[in-house]
This record gives structure tokens, sequence and C-alpha cells, in this order.
């Protein structure tokens, strides 16, 4: 497998996995905007969504909802936000492909 060692995901320290299939890991964010903050990525290092293929983008939705079944039962948020900046302009800084599943807690917004 293609590993980029200048990539913080591609050379994840181990210990901080939190689930892993055959083709993709979930770990939390080093900088969570809210509590459980995590991100689920392909083991491939790949930039986009639109690159993967099919057996990828299911392991990818298969972490996403352990993922969330791990955060329901250690930080019992009320929601979650889900989400791919998707290309530099869209907002990515790391260049590779990693779903946001962000636990949302009613009242963590000053927003309406
Ligand atoms: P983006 O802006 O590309 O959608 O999100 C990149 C995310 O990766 C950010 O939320 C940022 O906090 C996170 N991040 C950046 N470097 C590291 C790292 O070395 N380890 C971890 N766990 N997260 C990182
Ligand atoms: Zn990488």
């Amino acid at each position: 497998m293609l590993t980029e060692t200048a990539c913080p995901f591609c050379s994840i320290d181990p210990v901080k996995i939190l689930l892993e299939n055959e083709l993709a890991y979930a770990f939390y964010d080093g900088f969570p905007v809210t509590l459980g903050h995590t991100l689920v990525v392909p083991k491939r290092h790949v930039a986009s969504f639109f690159e993967i293929t099919a057996e990828e983008q299911a392991a990818l939705f298969d972490l996403v909802g352990k993922a969330r079944e791990l955060l329901l039962r250690q930080h019992g948020p009320d929601a979650f936000n889900v989400g791919i900046n998707d290309g530099v302009a869209a907002g990515q800084t790391v260049l590779h492909l990693h779903i946001h599943l962000i636990p949302r807690y009613a009242g963590d917004t000053d927003d309406p």
C-alpha cells in the first residue's frame, strides 16, 4: 500500500485508532470542535471522496455508523454533523480524504 510519510493520516499512531476495518480507520480529530469529534479515513492515501472505490466507500460508511454508536455510548450527543471538505477551495487542509463525524450537544452553539 502507498504510504505518504508526510501525511498525518498515513502516519497515525496505531494506539490512537478507535475503529478499523479492512479498508478504513476511525480516530479522534487532533483539534476537536466538539467532544468526540472523529475522523473516518480510507487506509489508502487518496485525496478525494470522488476517487475512491465502491468497496472503500462502503468501508468508510461502515465505520461512520460504528463510530456513531461508540460516540453515543461514550458521550451521549444529541445529534451529529457528518461532512467532507473535498478540495482545498472547499476548506480541505489535509489532502487525505476524511469524513468528519462531529457529535452535537443541545445548546452547544449560539446559532438559533
Ligand atoms: P479538513 O479541514 O481538511 O476538512 O480537516 C482536517 C482535520 O484534520 C482538522 O479537523 C484537523 O483538526 C485534523 N488534523 C490535522 N492534523 C491532524 C493530526 O495530525 N492528527 C489528527 N488526529 N487530526 C489532525
Ligand atoms: Zn495519507
